[in-house]
Parts: C-alpha cells; sequence; structure tokens
C-alpha cells in the first residue's frame, strides 16, 4: 500500500476534526504530500467510517495512482496548493462554524489576537468559485499568497502547513480566533496589534514550539 503512514495519519486527524466540531457529515477533506504522490481522503465518506484503504493516492496531476474511490472534489484545490507552496505538506479543508461565519460575511481576520499570526498577518478571504472547480483552487491559491490559511468565501476554510498535525492546529486554531473574533465585534472594536507586536509574536511561536520538543 503506497503512503500508508500518510493514510492512517489522514484517518485519524478526520476523526480528529469531527470530534472537534470542524466538520459536520462528509465536509472538509485533508491531504499530504510526499515527494509527487499526495495521499487525499475520499470524496463523500463519512470520517467514522473511513479506513487508511480508502485513502486515495494520485500524481501531481490528480490522475489516481492507487484507491479504489473517487479523491476528494477538492484534489483540485489540495494540488493547486501543492504546486505553488513548495513549503506546504498537508493541507485541510474545513467547515468550522465560525470560519464559515467570517466566510460568508467576507470579513478577513487582521491579528487581533496573537494566536491569529500562526496563520500570517491576517486570514485573508478568496472570492467566491464553485466547490471543487479549478477557479475556487486559483481563488484560495491567491488570496492565501504566502500564509498558512485562508477563508473560503460562502464555503469555509482552508489550512496549510509543513505536516498535518501543524496545519490541523492551524485550522483549529483559526476557528477559535474566528469565534472570539465575532463575539468581540459584536460588543466592540478590538484593538489591533502592531506590525511590530506582530514580528515578536512569530519569533516567540518558534521558541514555543521547540519546547519539550527535540
Ligand atoms: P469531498 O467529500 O469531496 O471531500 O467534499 C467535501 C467538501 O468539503 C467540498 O468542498
Ligand atoms: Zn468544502
Amino acid at each position: 500500500m503506497l503512503l500508508e503512514r500518510a493514510r492512517f495519519e489522514i484517518v485519524r486527524f478526520g476523526n480528529k476534526l469531527l470530534d472537534k466540531g470542524l466538520v459536520t457529515g462528509t465536509g472538509g477533506n485533508l491531504s499530504i504530500r510526499s515527494g509527487d504522490l499526495v495521499a487525499v481522503s475520499p470524496s463523500a465518506v463519512e470520517y467514522g467510517e473511513m479506513s487508511p484503504e480508502n485513502i486515495v493516492v494520485t500524481d501531481m496531476s490528480g490522475a489516481v495512482v492507487e484507491g479504489e474511490l473517487r479523491p476528494s472534489s477538492e484534489t483540485p484545490l489540495h494540488l493547486a496548493v501543492y504546486r505553488s507552496r513548495p513549503d506546504v505538506l498537508s493541507v485541510v479543508h474545513t467547515h468550522s462554524p465560525y470560519a464559515c461565519v467570517m466566510a460568508c460575511l467576507g470579513w478577513e481576520i487582521p491579528v487581533f489576537h496573537y494566536l491569529v499570526a500562526l496563520a500570517g498577518r491576517k486570514v485573508p478571504v478568496a472570492p467566491y468559485a464553485l466547490f471543487g472547480t479549478e477557479e475556487h483552487a486559483s481563488c484560495a491559491v491567491r488570496a492565501m499568497g504566502g500564509g498558512n490559511a485562508v477563508l473560503l468565501s460562502n464555503h469555509g476554510l482552508l489550512a496549510v502547513g509543513r505536516t498535518l498535525p501543524e496545519a490541523f492546529r492551524v485550522a483549529e486554531t483559526v476557528e477559535f480566533v474566528s469565534m472570539v473574533y465575532s463575539l468581540a465585534r459584536n460588543l466592540g472594536e478590538p484593538r489591533l496589534l502592531s506590525d511590530d507586536e506582530i514580528d515578536a509574536v512569530s519569533g516567540a511561536f518558534g521558541r514555543y514550539d521547540s519546547v519539550n520538543r527535540t
């Protein structure tokens, strides 16, 4: 079985997406890149029913190399990210509720809370396009630029990382800051961090991540 470890990781993190309320039903999808191959979750399969054998392996053009099921309908989105961002080795797409609220309002998220900096200097919003299309993929890639997350208008969230745990952490964090932002904006105008404050946070993330990890 090709990319066996990646397949197990996709199943495990798919269940985590469900457990944490970041997806409902068969919404959302995950992938891991390894060289010129990509392991991606199958389309329209419940996370609780997904097994490593169900994960589909494609090449960088989207052709299925191994797998019985249809790959995620968002495979063009995942591949477009990998093609334009060699630093990214994992992609997570969610329909998490508060990120969807922001995406439906078309509100980008500024750095009003230090954790937004995990995604970049803001979480931008990509223009609306039909899910699963090349247009949807290129809108998302263009809007995300060099950041780690982008809100997909009237749809959901895309988060990326060097590993699946990293991409998952970005997705979970963007959901948290989306919730706090919507609550804060209900009560007033949150103070935004300055560029210097954001730079200091980015440096501190590096030190934080190296604690207790060798
Ligand atoms: P798939 O089940 O095809 O991965 O699609 C879910 C989704 O979120 C589409 O945007
Ligand atoms: Zn979706």
